[in-house]
């Protein structure tokens, strides 16, 4: 599907977790702009209301309260999306959180929510979409992970745990899915200048972040976007298990 390609009632259908900004809505305005219907899932009703309201769009896009840590909010998340849509094609569980924090001083309340929201969420959402993309007849995964997944540095104890694992469970999904006709992939971006890096980006941080990225900048919600689309697109049709780093070279730098 190229840009601009017409929505209509039978178009495919995308969820993205953690749509209401950042990443997650860029990826949501992808899928819009090359003919997707799309449900934007999200924990803060506010920002999610408010970036819904702003596409116009109440043909298109649904807007999906929901906490991805919750598996009752998920179910009645997903059947959202099938009442008002009929189908689920293409999942992207994006929704996370950080905290940068030293091993010692992470609390466990924190390292688990972190893990939760993570790895569950995704394992969630998974489970809930699964059976709808399997009635459409296939669909995409891509979850969402990060460089802190493919290596470890200081103060991602929690958050780098969480992406490996995602990372891991995107394989274990890729060769359990298979067969029904999803392929499931990851990526993982570099520092991307949205609310959470505001959060948990230093000074410190953005500066080793500028010395160590071969492009030397941070990336764009959109450049994520256009990765993630490609890998749920026909032309990734037989790109399956895999992750795909987006960050200007970061990982290979070494
Ligand atoms: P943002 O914090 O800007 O957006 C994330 C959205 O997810 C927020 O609206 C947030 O709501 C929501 N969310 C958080 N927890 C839940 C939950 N339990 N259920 C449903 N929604 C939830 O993050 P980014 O756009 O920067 O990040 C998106 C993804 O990309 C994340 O998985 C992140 O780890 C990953 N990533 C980001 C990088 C970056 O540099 N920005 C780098 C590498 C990976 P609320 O604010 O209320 O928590």
């Amino acid at each position: 599907m190229s840009p601009s390609t017409p929505v209509t009632a039978t178009s495919p259908v995308a969820i993205v977790t953690g749509g209401a900004r950042g990443i997650g809505l860029a990826i949501g305005q992808w899928f819009l702009d090359r003919g997707h219907r799309i449900a934007l899932l999200d924990i803060d009703q506010q920002t999610l209301e408010r970036s819904v309201a702003a596409f116009d769009r109440p043909d298109a896009v649904l807007a999906v309260h929901a906490d991805v840590r919750d598996p009752r909010q998920v179910a009645a998340g997903v059947a959202q999306v099938v009442a008002k849509f009929g189908r689920i094609d293409k999942l992207v569980n994006n929704a996370g959180i950080a905290v940068f924090k030293p091993v010692m001083q992470t609390s466990y309340a924190e390292f688990r929510d972190v893990l939760t929201t993570n790895l569950d969420g995704a394992f969630l959402c998974t489970q809930a979409c699964v059976p709808e993309m399997i009635k459409a007849g296939g669909g995409a995964i891509v979850n969402i992970a990060s460089i802190s997944g493919l290596r470890a540095s200081t103060l991602r104890v929690a958050y780098g745990t969480s992406k490996a694992a995602l990372l891991h469970l995107t394989k274990q999904l890729a060769v359990e899915l298979g067969d029904v006709g999803i392929r499931v992939n990851a990526i993982c971006p570099g520092p991307v200048e949205t609310e959470m890096a505001k959060l948990v980006h230093s000074v410190a941080i953005r500066s080793d972040y500028h010395d160590a990225i071969p492009l030397g900048r941070y990336g764009t919600p959109e450049e994520m976007a256009n990765t993630v689309g490609f890998l749920c697109s026909s032309d990734a049709s037989f790109i399956n298990g895999q992750f795909l780093a987006v960050d200007g070279g970061f990982d290979a730098a070494g």
